[in-house]
């Protein structure tokens, strides 16, 4: 416990060494230097969480549902958890669409600027088509359509399609569950061990968790200033209010929604809460990845928060792959920003179709580095602004990437510990009555 409690402080070093050290590279040139030498590490640390990503979602959802008594249990949870995740998505895209359409950040863009943008990142973007193109043509149905794969093996050998993963081990649980006999209780021992060993990979990758943030950072900063520190002040001097706006609405969100649900809510105070979870939160915005994060948001909320596995393991997972708050506000935002420098009026219907577009388009979402700018499009396309005016924004992405995947993670945080803490009062109660 005490190791745990340091950890979130030498991470934040890591973290912020990792900036120094990026800032440094950039001013002094020594961008391929950092890029050869330091972000390798960075990238080792990522495939090592993600290496264990879905091993970990399979034997964890599984033993979490072998271990429940009753299935019925099961889809009383499923109602509750995903009943909460829509709601937190649904006022996120409102604070995200009151503070854009209050502070209106597009209009301070002046013309030239936002051509200069479009023709700077047009490459980019034609790089992006096919991708784009493909998820123009996604109908209504399709996140329905994908929760089921036709193969397994498939299915868990890309981290992208944890959902799926998700769906198999559910209905692998729930019949381990209904056949219980000699063979099958085997299977549920030798999932149960398997889990207790990705537990303990868990641990020991979070020894090296500094190391990795740093090199983490101090590449993306090389990454994204190169040799010269000045691209990025300058893109900061067009982009940086909508940058602002972004993130004063993802603060608000944190502050007004997933504060008030823990501090009424659940056991926990906002300090003991926000402390448990630090690790998570700072690895989600070191990674931009809430599916690489995974592993360590379920360790700190089992360990640091005493939450029941049996619930971690099933909201969680469930959590990093529909529930992206942090995504949709931002989606709603960048919608209603580009509308504006491209001097674009959304009335009131564009604005409802925005909120109903961007739920959708977040729980599409995959949950991985730069994702979230894909899927915009089909924001963008429903109020009519044109797909292309993504290249407004991409230069800064990769910032706001790091803040939205934060908020992501804190979403399905607060989530699983209101689950917990409703199961529990149920469980009280039943044993009363
Ligand atoms: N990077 C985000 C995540 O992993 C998704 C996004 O691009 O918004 O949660």
């Amino acid at each position: 416990m005490k190791i745990k409690m340091q950890l979130h402080w030498q991470i934040l070093i890591g973290l912020l060494a990792g900036a120094v050290f990026g800032i440094f590279a950039a001013v002094y040139q020594l961008s391929s230097f950092t890029h050869d030498w330091i972000a390798p590490f960075g990238t080792l640390f990522v495939n090592l969480l993600k290496l264990i990503a879905m091993p970990l979602v399979f034997a964890s959802l599984v033993t979490g549902v072998a271990s429940l008594s009753d299935v019925s249990k099961l889809s009383r949870m499923g109602g509750k958890t995903i009943g909460i995740y829509m709601l937190t998505t649904i006022f996120a895209i409102t604070i995200g669409l009151v503070v854009v359409n209050m502070l209106q950040p597009g209009n301070s863009i002046p013309p030239e600027v936002s051509a200069d943008l479009q023709a700077s990142y047009q490459g980019e973007i034609e790089g992006r088509t096919e991708t784009i193109e493909q998820v123009k043509n996604r109908g209504p149905l399709q996140p329905m359509v994908d929760i089921v794969p036709q193969n397994i093996v498939a299915a868990l050998s890309e981290n992208i399609r944890m959902l799926q993963v998700v769906f198999f081990a559910l209905f692998f649980g729930v019949c381990l569950i209904l056949a219980p006999n000699e063979n099958t209780r085997n299977v549920k021992s030798l999932i149960q061990g398997m889990n207790d060993i990705i537990i303990k990979m868990v641990d020991l990758i979070m020894y090296v968790a500094p190391i990795g943030v740093f090199a983490l950072i101090a590449g993306t900063i090389t990454a994204i200033a190169g040799d010269n520190i000045q691209t990025v002040l300058s893109l900061l001097s067009s982009l940086g209010f909508y940058t602002l706006v972004v993130i004063l609405g993802l603060i608000l969100h944190v502050l007004l929604v997933y504060c008030t649900f823990v501090r009424f809510f659940t056991r926990f105070t906002l300090k003991e809460f926000f402390t448990g979870i630090a690790p998570a939160q700072l690895l989600a915005f070191s990674t931009s990845s809430s599916a690489a994060t995974l592993p360590v948001t379920m360790e700190c909320v089992e360990d640091n928060l005493g939450v029941k596995p049996e619930v971690a393991s099933f909201v969680l997972p469930l959590g990093a792959t529909i529930n992206l708050d942090g995504t949709a506000l931002y989606q709603a935002v960048a919608t209603v920003f580009i509308a504006q420098a491209l001097g674009m009026d959304l009335n009131l219907a564009a604005q409802l179709t925005i909120v109903l577009t961007a739920l959708l388009a977040s729980i599409g979402t995959a949950p991985v580095p730069a994702a979230g700018i894909i899927m915009l499009v089909i924001v963008l396309e429903s109020v009519g602004v044109p797909s292309s005016g993504i290249a407004l924004i991409l230069g800064v992405d990769r910032i706001l990437d790091m803040v939205r995947t934060a908020t992501n993670v804190t979403g399905d945080c607060a989530v699983t510990v209101l689950v917990d803490s409703a199961e529990r009062k149920l469980v009280a109660k039943e044993a009363a009555a």
